[in-house]
């Protein structure tokens, strides 16, 4: 690990100007994903701000009839919360599909969120990775893919996003509160959140640099059955092949987010129409443009197959 200097910031704005004004700053929350990188010198930040100590940990209902999650919320404590697990959940299934207790007992709301992608060449400094350094090439096109994107990739970049809360999030219609190094706040759509990869995978999401992440709030209820279907190669402690978010209602209209298939959260408003019409309608929109790889070309079945499970489990569930 590349040594760096380390600091405790006491308001949001003040951790936004401490990692603003320091060029190779990066804020550290419950360091589960970054100190790992930092170990094998993927991230080499020269200065960290924790962010432990801004009182970020609360979860709060809004006038709107929602719910506000500070930054630092823990996803176990976020899973657990009783106003949660009653309306929103699908975001408490997603958290508790995901890594393991003890590390969703460290890790963050925000650190989640920007948690980076799992493909493996992006781990082996030794190989080629416009990800880890841009211009280089991406030696998972033409190399082994089967954890990869079918969608929404480029010729720049094929990894995905890894994370399960996310999927929840965007099916949610989620919105993440910043806060800049002037106090500047602003809210942006989970939707737009995240990036497709293009030209520029490194860029990962819509934050400027010393962006601090402050809460994510979530709309009013939705109602409707509620489901989160992660495939897996192993049991647990894996990250998703593919998953599904769904909240569906008692009509058979709904919303659907797929994991594992591409850079973001892959949601496709105009497939939802398709809905009642069943698993293969919907998929077939999801999954229009897919560019699968031969290792990975399975996804695209499996996304109709795991859909499919959820609307089942949805109907049974209305019956
Ligand atoms: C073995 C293993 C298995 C896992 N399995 C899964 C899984 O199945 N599903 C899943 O979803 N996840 C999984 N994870 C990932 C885990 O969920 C993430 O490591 C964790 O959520 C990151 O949160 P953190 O608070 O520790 O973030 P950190 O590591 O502290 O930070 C991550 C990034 O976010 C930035 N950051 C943190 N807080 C803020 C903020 N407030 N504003 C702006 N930037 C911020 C940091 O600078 C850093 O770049 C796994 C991890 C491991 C190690
Ligand atoms: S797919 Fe993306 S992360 Fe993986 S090697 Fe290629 S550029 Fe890097």
């Amino acid at each position: 690990m590349k040594p760096f200097s380390y600091e405790r910031a006491r308001t949001p704005a003040e951790a936004a100007a401490a990692v603003a004004q320091r060029p190779g700053a990066k804020f550290l929350a419950g360091g589960t994903n970054l100190l790992d990188l930092m170990k094998l010198e993927i991230e080499a930040p020269t200065h960290l701000v924790d962010v432990q100590d801004l009182k970020l940990d609360r979860i709060e209902e809004t006038p709107e009839g929602g719910l506000r999650i500070g930054a630092f919320v823990s996803n176990t404590a976020l899973a657990a919360d009783m106003r949660v697990r009653r309306d929103y959940a699908v975001l408490s299934r997603a958290i508790v599909a995901g890594a393991s207790g003890q590390l969703r007992n460290k890790a963050t709301t925000a650190g989640n969120l920007l948690q980076r992608t799992r493909c493996p060449y992006f781990y082996d400094t030794n190989q080629a990775c416009n990800k880890r350094r841009p211009g280089s090439g991406c030696a998972a096109i033409g190399g082994y893919s089967r954890q990869l994107a079918v969608v929404g990739s480029s010729d720049a970049c094929i990894a995905t996003y890894p994370g399960d809360m996310a999927v929840a999030m965007r099916v949610l219609d989620a919105q993440v509160e910043t806060v800049n190094a002037a106090g500047a706040t602003r809210t942006i759509p989970i939707d737009v959140f995240h990036r497709l990869p293009g030209n520029t995978p490194h860029v990962e999401n819509a934050l400027q640099p010393g962006e601090l992440i402050t809460a994510v709030t979530l709309p009013r209820p939705l109602g409707g059955h509620h489901a989160y279907q992660k495939v897996r190669d192993r049991a647990s402690y894996a990250f998703a092949l593919v998953s599904v978010a769904a909240v569906i209602q008692k009509d058979g209209t709904g919303r659907v987010a797929i994991g594992g298939v591409a850079h973001k959260p892959w949601r496709v408003e105009a497939a939802e129409a398709a809905m009642p019409q069943g698993s293969q309608a919907v998929s077939a929109r999801l999954m229009a443009g897919a560019r699968p790889t031969r290792d990975n070309a399975f996804k695209v079945p499996l996304v109709e197959r795991t859909l499919a499970l959820v609307l089942d489990e949805a109907k049974e569930a209305r019956a």
